[in-house]
């Protein structure tokens, strides 16, 4: 099928790129020239696993394209879909000032029947919004179907889990949509949920709720663990092997963030409030969330008494593993706190660095390698779960260190071995 995107980031690109790779003709469109420059130029401005390899190979193949000009994706395509950014308000409502903006452009250049399908996260209801203003704004009343299509892929694991989806939501009102859609998604061979537009729209909010509130609860549960001497991994381990709760989202951690939960929460608590429904569960995950990254800032002022003046090594400034993305990042966040109390500090990360660079500047120095982190510092943090920071040749860092303390805002090592080894370890509900 002729497909367009519209907004090329970490859902466009891997959306338009796993489309191409399953066979459609994808445009991909970006009001960033320097981005589609950049795609046209074969470089990547994102890291995904596994992407840049994709994109190379389907756009010699002649299937993935990229252009500035929303004009041209809208003519070449049947199908449309929307992945621009809808960022928080400061109220904690959703900006959908850019939705509005391509469902114009959309409406105003449209000549023939397309298919409109939001793939951006938004407040139930958008789509009756959309469909308005395209109708509004459509000189020529060419007819339209709008489709909402939620993603709910996970950054760091973005391609795999385009290509093997759990499911494939899709809400729509007209049969001819619905069949468009099931041909874009047959390659995928995942079960496709067919519903109404608003219940595709409000399945995208609380999901991501669910996800958010499950990391809150384990690291509520991991205070009851630090204050009772229990062990949080073993009751994560001892809950999650139940099949009706399941071990994902369930690792204590100096809490959630990035692009999506933070603000996702907060719109499903505006719009619940909108509809008249104090969700005061979910304004107790955020809650708990912005607590954990307090306690384990506490503990590292507890322990080194004064921050000021000590040199500290963080590992990690993605908000998770596998990507370049410091949205929102909790590593981040803890930095500029430690920055804040005078800290100096020696950062690495294995893909974030450039984008860190936007936020830190040069209040941080930069580490290109994970084993030189450590050198001559008072303490030492984990704050991103990078699988390879278990590669970490702990005896040699010690001996570089001028106190071998470790703060593990992820549990990645084990306390008895820590120990073993010599340093003063803390970790999160252990
Ligand atoms: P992003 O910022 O990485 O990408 C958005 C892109 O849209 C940018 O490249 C921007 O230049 C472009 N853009 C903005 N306005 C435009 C316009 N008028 N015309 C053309 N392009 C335009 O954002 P993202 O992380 O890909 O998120 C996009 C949406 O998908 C959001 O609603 C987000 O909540 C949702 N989502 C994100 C993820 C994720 O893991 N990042 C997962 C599921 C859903």
């Amino acid at each position: 099928m002729k497909i367009a995107i519209v907004g090329t980031g970490y859902v466009g690109l891997v959306t338009g790129t796993c489309f191409a790779e399953a066979g459609h003709h994808v445009i991909c469109v970006d009001s960033d020239s320097r981005k589609v420059n950049m795609l046209q130029a074969g470089g990547m401005p994102i890291y995904e696993p596994g992407l840049e390899e994709l994109v190379k190979k389907n756009v010699s193949a002649g299937r993935l394209a990229f252009t500035p000009s929303t004009q041209e994706g809208v003519e070449k395509s049947q199908i449309i879909f929307i992945a621009v950014p809808t960022p928080p308000l400061p109220d904690g409502g959703v900006d959908l000032s850019f939705m509005e903006g391509v469902a114009r452009e959309i409406a105003a250049t449209m000549t023939s029947y397309k298919i409109v399908v939001d793939k951006s996260t938004v407040p139930v209801r958008t789509g009756e919004k959309v469909a308005e203003t395209i109708k509004r704004y459509n000189k020529a009343k060419v007819e339209f179907d709008v489709v909402s299509n939620p993603e709910f892929l996970r950054e760091g694991f973005a391609v795999e889990d385009f290509m093997h989806p759990d499911r494939v939501v899709v809400g729509l009102a007209s049969r001819r949509a619905e069949a468009a859609m099931r041909e874009v998604y047959a390659p995928f061979k995942a079960p496709i949920i067919v519903t109404d537009i608003n219940s595709a729209e409000l399945i995208k909010h609380a999901a991501n709720s669910f996800l958010a509130l499950k990391i809150s609860y384990i690291n509520a549960i991991s205070l009851i663990c630090e204050a009772s001497g229990a062990n949080v991994q073993e009751v994560a381990n001892g809950i999650g092997m139940d099949t009706r709760i399941g071990r994902q989202f369930l690792d204590a951690s100096l809490g959630f963030g990035g692009s999506c939960f933070p603000k996702d929460l907060s719109a499903f608590i505006k719009i619940a409030e909108q509809l008249g429904y104090d969700f005061a569960l979910l304004k107790e995950v955020q809650r708990i969330n912005t607590l954990q990254l307090d306690r384990f800032m506490k503990k590292i002022s507890d322990t080194l008494w004064v921050v000021k003046d000590k040199r500290i090594g963080v590992l990690g400034l993605a908000f998770k593993q596998n990507t370049d993305d410091v949205r929102m990042s909790p590593a981040i966040e803890l930095c500029q706190r430690l920055i804040k109390e005078g800290a100096k500090l020696r950062v690495h990360d294995p893909k974030a660095a450039e984008k860190a660079k936007a936020i830190l500047g040069d209040a941080v120095t930069y580490v290109p390698r994970m084993d030189d982190v450590a050198l001559d510092c008072d303490a030492l943090v984990v704050a991103t779960e990078w699988p390879e920071f278990k590669k970490l040749d702990l005896e040699k860092a010690r001996k570089s260190m001028t106190h071998p303390i470790l703060f593990d805002g992820r549990n990645m090592f084990d306390p008895a071995e820590m120990e073993r080894l010599g340093f003063i370890y803390k970790s999160i509900g252990r």
